[in-house]
């Protein structure tokens, strides 16, 4: 393994990729979305609860590579108890720094910013950005399933 593989597959990628948290279908939600990326064969069910604009609690459930399920659990613990605006935000800088490697935050991005490598692998960004798309669109009112089929690197 090179030394950018290395980096991209650090310990907290693998690691949340075996054991992602916040796994599993919840009781109760507001919001639900499937979200599939067909070049990898990624598939996740997001589930949202969202009261006055403010992500109260999230769970993800589905399956996939190390990646898509890292993002997802990364994710999922980044936006609890975030308001709607800031998750927004949030995708904005997170969709610059998988496609880019950079953002604008990466500073204060925390463990998030451990997903940085995955930006010089470019047919491995969309298995990073799915969980990220599937958020905004149920954020956006959109409950149909994502498919990271038609987003450009
Ligand atoms: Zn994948």
């Amino acid at each position: 393994m090179n030394d950018e593989l290395r980096d991209l597959y650090q310990e907290v990628i693998v690691e949340h990729g075996r054991h992602p948290r916040n796994f599993g279908r919840p009781d109760s939600y507001s919001h639900r979305i499937e979200g599939y990326n067909p070049l990898c064969g990624d598939q996740l069910i997001l589930y949202m609860n969202i009261e006055n604009d403010t992500i109260r609690d999230l769970k993800f459930d589905g399956r996939g590579c190390a990646i898509s399920m890292a993002s997802a659990s990364l994710m999922t613990e980044a936006l609890k108890g975030k308001p709607r605006d800031q998750a927004l935000a949030l995708f904005d800088d997170m969709h610059a720094l998988l496609t880019t490697g950079a953002s604008r935050q990466t500073a204060d991005l925390g463990k998030l910013a451990t997903l940085s490598g995955v930006s010089d692998f470019p047919s491995r960004i969309k298995c990073a950005t799915l969980a990220w798309h599937a958020m905004k669109s149920a954020l956006t009112g959109n409950q149909q399933l994502v498919t990271t089929e038609t987003d450009a690197p």
